[in-house]
């Protein structure tokens, strides 16, 4: 019977997420994100894992802080891009690597434009993506280092993978998010459905990610900058689809 990888979602800080990723069959345990050390050791304490690997998408702050109490043991791996400027890498990795994490094949996808050295980690036996703060739900990330084209490059590459495919992004935004997409988007059934659905997880205390990329697709609007009546809204109905992103995300960061 094939035993299939558990992921775990680690509320961390105000609103990260951390996930560890887990194959039964050899208790190998991968770590997606260190935002802060405590409730990832009690997580994993809990269970009775001990962690291997520890994958970084991106240098903030809040994404590496905890990586000083969690990597006795583990195996520390991120851009080598950013190597300069995250804590010291043990593996430094480049977009369109794969690597071996135990029985993982882990795929690196680029995935700038919130930072230049982004990657997201694909992990298709997992059938999961770790987005950080790239393709988000609901949303993507601010451009802080990158430009609106890096970001369209970054999700037209997300949107690639297989629609089933579990989108694990570091953060707590969807009902915020809901909101904007709501806002450019009104009369999308599969939107409304889904803010319903987030507001009632939140409202139970339960996390809102995961979710399947196919559900991004149908309802994240920086993925739909095809879509006549979101390009309507924002008087872009002809513009290139780079255009209508950077237009998303400014309005996006006044709203
Ligand atoms: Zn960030
Ligand atoms: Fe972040």
């Amino acid at each position: 019977m094939p035993r299939t990888p558990e992921i775990v979602t680690i509320p961390c800080r105000a609103d990260n997420y951390a996930f560890l990723v887990h194959d039964p069959a050899s208790g190998h345990v991968v770590l997606i994100d260190a935002p802060e050390a405590a409730p990832i050791t009690a997580e994993l304490d809990a269970r009775g894992w001990r962690l291997a690997d520890i994958l970084v998408t991106h240098h903030h702050d809040d994404h590496v802080a905890g990586l000083p109490g969690l990597r006795a043991g583990a195996r520390v791996i991120g851009a080598a891009a950013d190597a300069h400027r995250l804590p010291p890498l043990d593996l430094a990795v480049r977009p369109g690597d794969t690597i071996a994490c135990g029985p993982f094949g882990v795929q690196v996808i680029g995935a700038p434009g919130h930072t230049l050295g982004h990657v997201a980690y694909h992990i298709p036996q997992a059938g999961a993506v770790f987005t950080g703060d790239s393709l988000m739900s609901l949303g993507c990330g601010r451009l802080f280092e990158g430009t609106a084209a890096d970001m369209a490059d970054t999700l037209a590459r997300l949107a690639a993978l297989p629609p089933e495919t579990l989108v694990c992004s570091g953060h707590e935004y969807t009902l915020g998010n809901a909101r904007f997409a709501l806002d450019v988007d009104p009369d999308n059934v599969a939107l409304k459905a889904r803010a319903v659905r987030a507001q009632a997880q939140r409202d139970a205390g339960a996390p809102t990610v995961p979710v399947a990329l196919s559900e991004e697709l149908a309802t994240n609007p920086f993925l739909r900058t095809d879509d006549a009546r979101i390009r309507a809204a924002l008087g872009l109905a002809d513009a290139p689809p780079v255009a209508v992103l950077a237009e998303l995300r400014a309005r996006k960061d006044r709203f």
